[in-house]
C-alpha cells in the first residue's frame, strides 16, 4: 500500500504528523510518501500543485491531504493559490464522489447549537458529486449583457449543467451506501426551477430500478436546508449536487458542533481516493499545537476503510477516538466544562495510547 501525504499549510502539518502517529501504531505495512501542496508547494517550486506532488499522488493507491491556504496568498493571480491544488487534485484524479459524514458524537452532544435531543446520535452521511455542475459549467464569465430590462450593462454569468453519465455514476455510488447503512437515500435537487435538477431527478429515478431494496425519496434543496435543522435524524444517506452538496455539508458539518472532528473523502471511479479533514488551514491558529487533529485522524480511518480494503484498522482507529473522548480529553474547539484541555500532540499521543491498549 502506498499513500501520498500532503500536508500542505496552516496546521496542515500538525494535525498530518498525529494521523501519521495513528497510522503508524497500526503496524500495518504501508509506505508513506511526502510532498508539498498549496501555499508550501508554491513557495518552492511556484506552483501549488507541482507536477512532481501530481506524479506521487497518480501513482499512489490512496492520498491523505491536511489542508491549504493562507490569507498571505490571497493576491495571487487564482491559478496560483494553493485553493487551486485542490481542485486540480480532484479533477485530475477524477475524484466525482465527495463522501462527507456528520457524526455527533454522545460525548459532544453539547458542543452543538441545536438542542441535545435534536443531534444526540446523529450518524448521516451526504454524497456530493464534485466534479461537475455550476462549478465548472462553461461558457462562464463577464461581458456585456446583450437583452432584458439592463441591456448594455456589465454582468457575470456561470452555467449549470449535468450529463446523464455524470449523474448516473453517482446516482450508483450513492444507492450502494444507502445499501451498507440503513437502505434509505434522498436526493435533493431544485427541480421545480431547474432544468438541470430536473433531468438529475430523472436520471436518478431511473437508476434507483437497479436498486429495489433502497427506498428513495426527493426533496427540493430548501426543503432540506431547513430539515436539516429542524430534524436532522429523519436523513440517512443524502445525495445532491456540487453546490447544493457543498452548502448542505457544511450545514451539516455544524450540526455536530465540532469542524475539527469531520473527515471526508473523495472517490473516483475505483475507490481510490483523496482524504481530507472537512475544516481549511485554520491560519489563526497555526503554529500553536491547538488545533484538532481527530477530523484528520477519522480521515485516515475512512482511507483505510474504503481506499486500503482495512475495515477493521479503521474500526480501530474509530474506537481509539471515542475512548479519548471518552475519557475527558478535549482541544480547545471542543472544550467544555468539566473536560480536560490538551493540544495537538497530546490529542494524537492519546489516540495512539488507546490504540496499543486494544493490543
Ligand atoms: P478554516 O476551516 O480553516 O477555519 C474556520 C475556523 O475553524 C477557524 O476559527 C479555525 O481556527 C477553526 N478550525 C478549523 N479547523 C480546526 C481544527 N482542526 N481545530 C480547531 N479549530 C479549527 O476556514 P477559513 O478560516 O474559512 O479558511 C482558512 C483557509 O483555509 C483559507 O485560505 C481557505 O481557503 C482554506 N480552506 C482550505 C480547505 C482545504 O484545504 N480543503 C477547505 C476550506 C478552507
Amino acid at each position: 500500500m502506498k499513500i501520498a501525504v500532503l500536508p500542505g499549510d496552516g496546521i496542515g502539518p500538525e494535525i498530518m504528523a498525529q494521523a501519521l502517529k495513528a497510522l503508524k501504531a497500526l503496524d500495518l505495512r504501508f509506505e508513506a510518501e511526502q510532498a508539498p501542496v498549496g501555499g508550501a508547494a508554491y513557495e518552492v517550486a511556484g506552483h501549488p500543485l507541482p507536477e512532481a506532488t501530481l506524479a506521487l499522488a497518480k501513482a499512489a493507491d490512496a492520498v491523505l491531504f491536511g489542508a491549504v491556504g493562507d490569507w498571505k496568498y490571497d493576491t495571487l493571480e487564482r491559478a496560483l493559490r494553493p485553493e487551486q491544488a485542490i481542485l486540480g487534485l480532484r479533477k485530475h484524479l477524477q475524484l466525482f464522489a465527495n463522501f462527507r459524514p456528520a457524526i455527533c458524537y454522545e460525548q459532544l452532544t453539547a458542543a452543538s447549537s441545536l438542542k441535545p435531543e435534536l443531534v444526540a446520535g446523529l450518524d448521516i452521511l451526504i454524497i456530493r458529486e464534485l466534479t461537475g455542475d455550476i462549478y465548472f459549467g462553461q461558457p462562464r464569465g463577464r461581458r456585456v449583457a446583450a437583452d432584458g430590462a439592463f441591456a448594455g450593462a456589465e454582468e457575470a454569468f456561470d452555467t449549470m449543467r449535468y450529463t446523464r453519465p455524470e449523474i448516473e455514476r453517482i446516482a450508483h455510488v450513492a444507492f450502494q451506501a444507502a445499501r451498507k447503512r440503513s437502505k434509505r437515500l434522498t436526493s435533493v435537487d431544485k427541480a421545480n426551477v431547474l432544468e438541470t435538477f430536473q433531468f438529475w431527478k430523472d436520471v436518478v429515478t431511473e437508476v434507483h430500478a437497479q436498486y429495489p431494496d433502497v427506498a428513495l425519496d426527493h426533496m427540493y434543496v430548501d426543503n432540506a436546508a431547513m430539515q436539516l435543522v429542524r430534524a436532522p435524524k429523519s436523513f440517512d444517506v443524502i445525495v445532491t449536487g456540487n453546490m447544493f452538496g457543498d452548502i448542505l455539508s457544511d450545514e451539516a458539518a455544524m450540526l455536530t458542533g465540532s469542524i475539527g472532528m469531520l473527515p471526508s473523502a473523495s472517490l473516483d471511479a475505483a475507490a481510490k481516493g483523496l482524504y481530507e479533514p472537512s475544516h481549511g488551514s485554520a491560519p489563526d491558529i497555526a503554529g500553536k499545537g491547538v488545533a484538532n487533529p481527530l477530523a484528520t485522524i477519522l480521515s485516515a480511518a475512512m482511507m483505510l476503510r474504503f481506499s486500503l480494503n482495512q475495515a477493521a484498522a479503521a474500526d480501530r482507529i474509530e474506537a481509539a477516538v471515542k475512548n479519548v473522548l471518552s475519557q475527558g480529553l478535549r482541544t480547545a474547539d471542543i472544550h467544555s466544562a468539566g473536560t480536560t484541555q490538551v493540544g495537538t500532540e497530546a490529542m494524537g499521543d492519546a489516540v495512539v495510547a488507546a490504540l496499543k491498549r486494544q493490543g
